[in-house]
């Protein structure tokens, strides 16, 4: 048997496969078209030989439609039949989702998330991703656009976000986001990349971006808690990857926060699939599809 789970992104296409027991994963730079996209899914594909294909996404993905709706990222995929072409070319099932939820599915299958009753997964990176898995199952919404965590409101009048709305907890936690913190901070326009390095490196500006950053975390990890009462939160993505003091730092305000019960009962950890969560969850989802 043979599985494979592609994860497509703004830059990079990230695979996982795996054939009996042996797991094989990589990643591929694409241009910025449908066609480079294309050209190395099938590539890919035919490396495998898989029985089935899982597809993580960038975007909102309308599992009534089978389309790419809305991708900040890829706009250019909006629209295409993505499942119906790979479906057609291959002749095997195919399933596509979202790539936070993916990348949830992916955690809870292989990573930090196994055997967790109640897990909500958060992709920390670009922008701020969401999953929800209850009980084994992933729960991606009637339409496929359940957990939008990145635009719930944690400040109506707040600073815009991506998407055009205001105060969304992307607006903070996400790398624009701190870019945007450390600039209002230094009047210094730097690369989250670059506030993070200079954060492990003890500068003091750099350590306070992050700890206000860590504020907003922490009241987007309470509404979680006060919705959800998961048993497990999962955070992953480029920031908390490197620098992992983040999390403790938003665990601690939490406490504060949170109401007594849910905080007791839920572990928060950091993503163990790096930046391969997507591509283990779409084959985790392929798995699912042949069995
Ligand atoms: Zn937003």
């Amino acid at each position: 048997m043979s599985v494979l789970g592609i994860d497509i992104g703004g830059t990079f296409i990230k695979f996982c496969g795996k054939a009996g027991k042996s797991i094989k994963k990589g990643k591929v730079q694409t241009e910025k078209s449908v066609d480079s996209i294309l050209y190395e899914i099938k590539r890919i594909v035919k490396n495998f030989h898989p029985k089935a294909l899982g597809i993580g996404i960038a975007g909102l993905y309308d599992k009534k439609s089978e389309k790419l709706t809305n991708s900040p990222n890829i706009p250019f995929v909006e629209g295409l039949p993505l499942k119906e072409i790979l479906q057609k070319e291959f002749n095997i099932p195919v399933i596509v989702e979202n790539d936070a939820s993916a990348a949830a599915f992916g955690e809870y299958s292989y990573g930090a998330g196994k055997n967790s009753k109640i897990l909500v997964c958060l992709t920390l990176g670009t922008g701020l991703g969401g999953g929800l898995v209850i009980e084994g199952n992933l729960i991606s919404g009637v339409s496929g656009s359940a957990m939008e965590i990145g635009h719930t409101t944690v400040n109506f009048d707040g600073w815009h976000c991506h998407c055009g709305r205001r105060g969304c907890l992307e607006a903070y936690v996400s790398s624009y986001g701190l870019e945007r913190i450390y600039f209002m901070l230094t009047d210094q326009k730097l690369s989250s990349t670059e506030i993070i390095t200079l954060a492990n490196e003890g500068k003091t500006e750099a350590m306070k971006a992050i700890d206000e950053f860590s504020e907003y975390l922490s009241t987007g990890l309470m509404n979680i808690l006060h919705t959800f009462n998961p048993d497990t939160v999962v955070i992953g993505g480029g920031i908390p990857q490197h620098y992992p003091a983040v999390i403790d730092l938003a665990v601690s305000r939490l406490k504060e926060k949170a109401f007594s019960l849910p905080f007791r009962d839920c572990q928060i950890k950091k993503a163990e699939l790096g930046e391969f969560s997507g591509a283990f969850g779409a084959m985790a989802l392929s798995e699912r599809l042949y069995r």
